[in-house]
C-alpha cells in the first residue's frame, strides 16, 4: 500500500498530527493508499513556504517559467502509462480513457499555458498627452481545490496558468484520488521547479480544504467541485474579499432535432451520457428528442447502450469502469429509487452491477436510461453525477428554452440539428456557459470555460485563466 505524503517546500512530509486514512480502488474495494489527514498546521506551513517562494518566483521571466512548464508537460507525456494506470486504479475509470484523455490533457495544460504566457502582452492607450499602460501582476499564493472525477486533468488545468503568471500555489486534491497528484510532485522535482512554488496537501475537505480557503495569506481561490461545497467556499472567501473562480455542478440538456445526423448523434449521446461513468460535470443528463423520431431514436440508443460494456477498468473493452466509491454508487442508486417514486422507470440499467472474482466488491453500475419523469421532479432538477440519462420527447420548439433552462444549473448544453439558424437561436437563449452544436465536449483550451446559475462563477481557459491568476494595474502618465 502506498503511503502518500504532503509535498511542502519540495520535501515530502508527514501530516503534523501523523494521522492517515485509507483510499480504495473502487473496482476491487481494496485499500491502495494511506492518505495524510492534513489540518490547519499543515496548511499554515505550506502557505508560509509558498509565500516565501513567491518572492523569487514572481521575479522569474515568462520564458523561464514557460521552459519549466514545458518540461513538466514532456515528463507527463513520458510517464503516460504509469499515470494512466494510477488514475484508473484510484478513480475507477477505464485505463484507455485515462491514457487517451486525462493524461494527454494534463500534459497539454502545461504546454498550452507555457505558450499562452509567452504570447500574452499587455495594453497601452494614449489620449491628449496622457499615456496609460496596463500590466498583469501575479496575485500571490493561490489555493487550488479539485474534485475526484478528472483528478490530474483538473489539477493541472489550475496549476499551469497559476504558475505561468508568477503565482505560487497550495493545492488540495480530492481525498478520494491522491495518487496522480503525488506522482506529479516527482515530475516537479525532475523538471527543476523551484522548491515551494507548488505545494500539495492531501486530506479531507474539512479541515484541510477549509483551512486553505480561510487562510488570510491565500488571496486567490480556484475551486472545482460540487455546488454545495462551492457555495460554502464562496461565502467564506467573500468575507476575506478573495478573488475566486468556482466551477460547479451541472444538469446538462441535449436537444435532438429530426433533421440531425442521427448516426453521429447516437454515438455522441452514448459518450455524452456515459463516458467516465457519467462522472463528468459536462455529461448530458437530460435528453430531449423531437417527437417524430423519438421512438426510433430511443430504440437505437438502447440497442447501442446494450452493446457497451461495464467492467474491469484495466480491460481495453470496458467502456465504463467503476464509480468512484461505494458511497457515491449508493447516492446514484438512491436517485434510481427516487425516480421510481416520482413516476419514472428504467428502460435499461438501474441496478448495481455485481461482478465476480477480484471485482466482486467493486462499485459498478451499468448505463441507465430513465423515462416518464416530470420536469420538476427531483431527479430532473438535481445533479446525479453517474451513468444516468433521462429521456423526453418534445413536439414544439417553443417549449425547449423553458425546458432547457428550468433547472438551477447552467453549465453546458448540446444541440443536434442541420438547421444552423435553429441552433443559433436556441444556443443564444439557453442559460449556460457553453453550447455544443452537433458535437460534445470538444474543449479548445483557448475558449472560456465556466457556468452560470448554480454551475459557477467566473471563467477559466486561455486568456481567462491568465486574467484570473493575475491582477491588472494601470499607470497613467501625463507627458
Ligand atoms: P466536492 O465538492 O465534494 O469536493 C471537491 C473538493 O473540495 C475536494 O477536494 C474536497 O475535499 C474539497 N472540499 C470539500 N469540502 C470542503 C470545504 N468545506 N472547504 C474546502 N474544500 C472542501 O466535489 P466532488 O464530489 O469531489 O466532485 C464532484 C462535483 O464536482 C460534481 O458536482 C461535479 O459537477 C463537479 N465538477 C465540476 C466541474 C466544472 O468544471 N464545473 C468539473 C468537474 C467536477
Amino acid at each position: 500500500m502506498e503511503r502518500i505524503r504532503n509535498y511542502i517546500g519540495g520535501e515530502y512530509q508527514e501530516p503534523t498530527n501523523n494521522s492517515h486514512f485509507e483510499s480504495f480502488n473502487p473496482a476491487t474495494g481494496e485499500a491502495i493508499a494511506q492518505i495524510p489527514e492534513s489540518g490547519v498546521e499543515d496548511v499554515n506551513r505550506a502557505v508560509g513556504i509558498a509565500q516565501e517562494a513567491f518572492n523569487s518566483w514572481r521575479q522569474t521571466s515568462f520564458s523561464e517559467r514557460a521552459q519549466i512548464l514545458r518540461k513538466i508537460s514532456e515528463l507527463i507525456k513520458e510517464n503516460t502509462d504509469q499515470l494512466a494506470a494510477l488514475e484508473s486504479m484510484d478513480q475507477g475509470k477505464p485505463i484507455w480513457l485515462a491514457r487517451e484523455l486525462d493524461i494527454p490533457r494534463s500534459a497539454a495544460n502545461f504546454a498550452f499555458f507555457a505558450g499562452a504566457v509567452e504570447h500574452c502582452s499587455n495594453s497601452a492607450t494614449q489620449e491628449k498627452g496622457c499615456l496609460n499602460y496596463t500590466w498583469r501582476d501575479p496575485i500571490g499564493t493561490a489555493g487550488l481545490i479539485t474534485p475526484w472525477n478528472l483528478p490530474l486533468y483538473l489539477l493541472t488545468w489550475k496549476i499551469a496558468p497559476a504558475l505561468a503568471m508568477g503565482n505560487t500555489v497550495v493545492c488540495k486534491p480530492s481525498e478520494l484520488t491522491s495518487l496522480t497528484a503525488h506522482f506529479l510532485t516527482r515530475i516537479f522535482e525532475q523538471a527543476g521547479l523551484p522548491r515551494g512554488v507548488c505545494n500539495i496537501l492531501f486530506g479531507k475537505g474539512d479541515p484541510c480544504g477549509s483551512s486553505l480557503v480561510s487562510h488570510r495569506d491565500v488571496p486567490c481561490l480556484s475551486f472545482t467541485g460540487g455546488t454545495k461545497t462551492g457555495l460554502a467556499i464562496y461565502k467564506e472567501g467573500a468575507s476575506h474579499a478573495k478573488k475566486m473562480s468556482l466551477e460547479l455542478g451541472g444538469k446538462n440538456p441535449q436537444f435532438v432535432f429530426a433533421d440531425c445526423n442521427i448516426d453521429a448523434c447516437i454515438e455522441a449521446t452514448l459518450k455524452a451520457a456515459f463516458l467516465n461513468q457519467g462522472e463528468i460535470c459536462l455529461c448530458t443528463s437530460r435528453l430531449y428528442v423531437e417527437e417524430k423520431i423519438y421512438l426510433k431514436f430511443i430504440e437505437r440508443l438502447l440497442f447501442r447502450t446494450k452493446q457497451i460494456k461495464t467492467g474491469d477498468p484495466r480491460k481495453e473493452d470496458s467502456y465504463l469502469g467503476a464509480l468512484v466509491s461505494e458511497e457515491h454508487l449508493n447516492k446514484v442508486l438512491s436517485y434510481i429509487d427516487l425516480a421510481k417514486q416520482e413516476g419514472g422507470s428504467a428502460l435499461i440499467g438501474g441496478d448495481r452491477l455485481s461482478l465476480v472474482g477480484e471485482l466482486a466488491k467493486g462499485s459498478f453500475m451499468p448505463p441507465t436510461i430513465l423515462t416518464g419523469l416530470s420536469p420538476r421532479s427531483r431527479v430532473i432538477q438535481e445533479e446525479i453525477f453517474g451513468p444516468v440519462l433521462c429521456v423526453f420527447p418534445f413536439d414544439s420548439e417553443d417549449d425547449l428554452i423553458k425546458l432547457g433552462n428550468d433547472v438551477p444549473y447552467g453549465l453546458s448544453a448540446s444541440i443536434w440539428t442541420s438547421n444552423l439558424s435553429k441552433a443559433h437561436s436556441l444556443a443564444h437563449a439557453l442559460d449556460v456557459g457553453q453550447v455544443w452544436v452537433n458535437t460534445w465536449m470538444k474543449r479548445d483550451l483557448r475558449v472560456p470555460f465556466g457556468g452560470v446559475k448554480l454551475s459557477g462563477i467566473g471563467r477559466e481557459g486561455g486568456v481567462h485563466s491568465l486574467d484570473f491568476f493575475s491582477q491588472t494595474k494601470n499607470v497613467c502618465i501625463q507627458f
